[in-house]
């Protein structure tokens, strides 16, 4: 319960928020990257942005795991959502992740990692379910109400189109590309049926935390559908709740973990 968490978020936005919270933050710099030592709600945490796509997410998590000696990863950040039902606005917490762009087949299966003989790497169950308890106590209208600096109302979330949250839990895809056309996100949904959301970095964590492991969380928002409307939803999303949402869910996870 009391290893050091090392907290991954994808965009400055996110990281601002946690910056804000973080009260004896202190900044080491390497390999390019400020990571944040310090703590949060409670918690011992090394904060850090894991820049976009796999290899950015690897090198930062592996830095996490090695040099800062992390026992637990979190990752907060936004996606593409997928699955039916999966609408903008809500929360996908990974049970299990994969990277739906790696293919050495016919050498291996369509998806699997060489040499591991999986496709799919597991998040920590224990996290994952105390995670899910702790997202939906986040994401009710009075805990987003109390969220610093003004909080967010039901108005806000309306002007934007969006209802409240509701938690899903399930298969996060992770690639090398922003999907944002309906014929790539419909190829995808096939080929990948119980994916519920699309990103570019959880699968990279996922996979390092288990050469490491180290157990980790992925925790994603959804920005936009993967779809012809996404790189119109997705700086709107950002700006308005994509930070909110990281404070509020990361004062109610970090304790639990
Ligand atoms: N120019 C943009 C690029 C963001 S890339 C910017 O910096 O504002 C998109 C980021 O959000 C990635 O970190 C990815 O993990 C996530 N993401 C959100 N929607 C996505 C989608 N439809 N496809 C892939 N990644 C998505």
């Amino acid at each position: 319960m009391s290893a050091r968490i090392g907290l991954m978020a994808a965009l400055p936005e996110e990281m601002a928020a946690v910056l804000a919270a973080m009260p004896d933050e202190a900044r080491v710099t390497l390999a390019g990257r400020d990571f944040w030592v310090g703590h949060l709600h409670g918690r011992e945490v090394v904060a850090v942005l894991s820049g976009i796509g796999k290899v950015a997410a690897a090198t930062t998590t592996a830095l996490l795991a090695s040099h800062f000696g992390v026992g637990q990863v979190v990752f907060v950040g936004v996606a593409g959502g997928l699955g039916d039902g999966v609408r903008v606005g809500d929360v996908v917490l990974a049970d299990a992740l994969m990277q739906h762009d790696m293919d050495a087949s016919p050498l291996f299966p369509r998806f699997e990692l060489p040499g591991k003989g999986l496709s799919r790497l597991p998040a920590d169950p224990g996290a994952v379910a105390r995670a899910r308890v702790a997202l939906s106590a986040a994401l009710t209208p009075a805990s987003l109400a109390d969220t610093a600096p003004q909080g967010l109302q039901a108005a806000d979330l309306a002007a934007l189109g969006l209802d409240w949250p509701q938690v899903h839990q399930g298969l996060i895809v992770s690639g090398d590309r922003f999907v944002c056309t309906d014929g790539e996100c419909a190829a995808l949904r096939a080929a990948v049926p119980d994916a519920l959301a699309v990103e570019m970095e959880g699968a990279a964590v996922a996979q390092v935390c288990h050469d490491f492991g180290v157990p980790c969380l992925v925790v994603r928002t959804v920005s936009d559908r993967a779809d012809d409307a996404a790189h119109v939803d997705f700086p709107r999303f950002l700006r308005a709740v994509a930070s909110p949402y990281a404070s509020a869910m990361l004062s109610h996870l970090l304790p639990v973990l």
